[in-house]
């Protein structure tokens, strides 16, 4: 093997493990987006939960406000009745009582529903809260761990590509450009032994003319096939 090959092949394998430690890093993301979905869904149900116990918290106010005007509308009808000089006077004002007393009954009952629906209510909000803040704590730890993580894969990242660099300038510049096109070309490993007479990488068969070519000057060739660089082993 040429030794211009056998030092583009120490490059690609330091590339090989950037590529690695990229990918790694890429998949800390997904975990923080699905964590702050996580949180987003917490403190939505939990808004939900303070709406509805405020919104029964000021239907209560309206109803007990409600009862306070019919007591006082009962007040008058009562003193109104105890000061009537007809019986068509008692008659009338004996209706008032018993529409004023029916209408406070009604909201007493409403008064008891919207009790109990506020004692559930403010149950839940209770709950809510408790979770929201549960989560709150676990991804605390979770991101503090996740951050961890990913700056060690930095460190390594930075060690990488700088030892990476090192090994790329003992490789001719012609053959390391040949090289980085075919790896742009979203392709991790670029560099491919012959495999007997056929490409390593896609077993296209490669003419007995080119291969003599490459392990008698040991040239590199590109695979007609699926394009990645061949050398010939030995
Ligand atoms: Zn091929």
């Amino acid at each position: 093997m040429h030794p211009d090959v056998a030092a583009l092949l120490t490059v690609q394998d330091d590339d090989v493990i950037i590529h690695e430690l990229e990918e790694q890093l890429a998949a800390l993301r997904p975990r923080l987006e699905v964590m702050a979905k996580e949180r987003d869904k917490a403190v939505n149900s939990l808004q939900q939960a303070r709406q509805t116990a405020e919104a029964e918290e000021r239907r209560r106010r309206e109803v007990a406000d409600r009862v306070a005007q019919h007591r006082a509308l009962q007040e008058k009808n009562q003193a109104a009745l105890n000061s009537v000089t007809s019986m068509r006077e008692a008659t009338a004002a004996t209706a008032q009582l018993d529409q004023a007393k029916r209408m406070i009954d009604e909201d007493e009952r409403e008064l008891a529903a919207i009790g109990q629906r506020l004692v559930e209510a403010n149950h839940l909000v209770e709950e809510r809260e408790r979770i929201a803040s549960e989560l709150e704590a676990a991804q605390a730890q979770a991101r503090e761990s996740l951050a961890a993580d990913q700056q060690a894969i930095e460190v390594k990242l930075v060690k990488a590509r700088q030892e990476r660099q090192d090994k790329a300038n003992t490789v001719p510049r012609s053959l390391l450009s040949r090289y980085e096109r075919i790896r742009s070309r979203k392709r991790v490993h670029a560099v491919f032994p012959l495999r007997g007479n056929s490409c390593g990488h896609c077993d296209t068969m490669i003419p007995l003319q080119r291969r003599s070519m490459m392990s008698g000057s040991g040239a590199t060739e590109i695979c007609e096939g699926c394009g990645v660089m061949l050398y010939a082993a030995e």
